[in-house]
Formats: C-alpha cells, structure tokens, sequence
C-alpha cells in the first residue's frame, strides 16, 4: 500500500451523505408492496410503494417460517407492485445488464449495496467477502473484476468497507475462530505495515476504525494494482479506483481520500506499464 495516500486517511477523509435520489426507473424494483406481511401479521411498510425509495426496512424473518414463506410471498407482492407500475420494467431488465459501478464490499448482512446508495437492480456488479479484502490470487474476486471491467466495462469501482467489521476486529486479536484467519491474515499484514500509528492509538476503538480505512486502501490499491485494471488504464478506458468506509451507527459513508484514475499512485514495483 501507498503510505502516502494511507496518511492522507482520517482527518482529511469528508463524510458525504448518500441522499435517497428522486423516483426513477431504478428505483422501481426497491420498492415493497405495502401489503407486505410483517413479523407481527400486521401489514407493515406503510408510505412505501414500488415508486419510493426504501430508507428503512424493518421485516424480520419469522423463525418459524421455516419453509420461508414469507420471503417468496414478499417476492410476489413485490414483483407484482412493480409490474403494475411499470408494466415492462422486467421484460426490459432481461435483455442486457449495463451496471456502471463494480461494488466490493464486506458480506456483511448490514451493509447492503444497492440499498446504502439507494440504486436498483442493473446498476451495480457486487463482489462481497468478509472483510472486503482483495487478495491478487483469488480468482473469484479476480473473474468478477475481470468481466466487470472488460465485458461490462464499468468506469467505477467502489471498495467500500464499514466500521464495527467483525473481521477487521477479529485482525485486531490473538484468537482462533478456524478457517477465516487464514482470510484475515491479510489485514494483519496491513496492520503489520501500521502498526506504529494503530499501536500509537490509546482507543480501541479508534484502531479499529482506522484499520477499517486502511484496509479498505489496501483492497483499493490491490485493485488498481492487478493487470485487469492497469490494462484498460493503458488503453485508456475511464476506470476510477474508490475507496469507502459505511458507518452502520448512522447509515452515513465516509469518502475516503482515495480516488485512483490511473496507476500513477502505486509503488514503482507495482507499475505494469
Ligand atoms: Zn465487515
């Protein structure tokens, strides 16, 4: 990772608040009929309609349901509302995918894509894992940045990592939890690579936030480093390199000071042309 743009992190990093956009065409498949069945069997999401953006969604899966009926009668309701609104919303979504975004973010069930940046279906290509961790060898992550980039040519690629990371705090400790260290240890290297400023931080709290950052960078500049996103860079395809943190206590996204347009921030030894 650049030291340079990794220092550039915290104090200079702007917090920018994702505005739920204006009825659109894509912001048809948000929507949740409002005759949604909730937990309670009242009828729940009152106010929404295909037509409105979701900001909060409060259906909880009934652990009882457990042939997740309600899941597929959601669905129904749903795609129903959605066709009665826009009739050939679907026939129109089948023919082609045009997404102009490549999202790689953490799995975790919080931090939803399309919902934090209120896009719809077709606008954005989704890679998650734990953690949001870009490894150069791992060829699911890899095929993914592949097709996004040269099929789909996206001209966005968006790492975006959240405070409060299980797998980021997990990085941050000695315990065994099996198979997933092994994952994480790659945010140990980055750790490794910080450990003067992360150790120099009396609050936890704060270290982790700020590994948080830091490996959302690595990630990014791992990204930018793979032949796959330097190739279209030389033939001169507009690709931008993103890297940001979601806050899951206030819904928010913190831009971090990390935009990359071409391979001239990475190291030397990183430069593929
Ligand atoms: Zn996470």
């Amino acid at each position: 990772m650049s030291k340079e743009i990794a220092n550039k992190l915290g104090t200079s990093a702007k917090q920018v608040n994702v505005n739920p956009r204006s009825v659109t065409n894509v912001s048809l498949a948000r929507g949740i009929s409002s005759t949604t069945p909730t937990q309670s069997g009242e009828t729940g999401n009152a106010g929404y309609s295909p037509l409105t953006p979701i900001t909060a969604v409060k259906n909880k899966l009934d652990p009882a349901d457990t042939e997740l009926k309600t899941l597929i009668d959601n669905n129904q309701s749903w795609a129903e509302a959605v066709t009665k609104a826009e009739p050939t919303y679907f026939k129109e979504m089948a023919l082609k995918q045009e997404p102009k975004i490549l999202w790689i973010g953490c799995s975790d069930s919080r931090v939803p894509a399309e919902q934090v940046v209120q896009l719809g279906p077709g606008e954005i290509f989704v890679h998650r894992n734990i953690a949001n961790v870009v490894h150069h060898t791992d060829m699911n992550c890899l095929s993914v940045l592949q097709y996004a980039v040269e099929v789909l040519k996206v001209q966005h690629i968006v790492v975006c990592g959240h405070y409060h990371c299980g797998g980021v705090k997990a990085s941050l400790g000695t315990t065994q939890f099996g198979l997933i260290d092994n994952w994480l240890r790659t945010i140990k290297d980055v750790y490794r690579e910080h450990q003067q400023e992360l150790d120099s931080m009396e609050d936890q709290k704060a270290r982790e936030r700020r590994l948080v950052e830091l490996n959302v960078v690595n990630s990014a500049m791992n990204v930018a480093s793979t032949t796959i996103v330097q190739n279209a860079w030389q033939k001169g395809q507009p690709l931008t390199v993103h890297g940001w943190a979601h806050n899951i206590e206030d819904g928010l996204i913190n831009k971090l000071n990390l935009t990359l347009k071409d391979n001239s921030s990475l190291e030397k030894v990183y430069r593929l042309f």
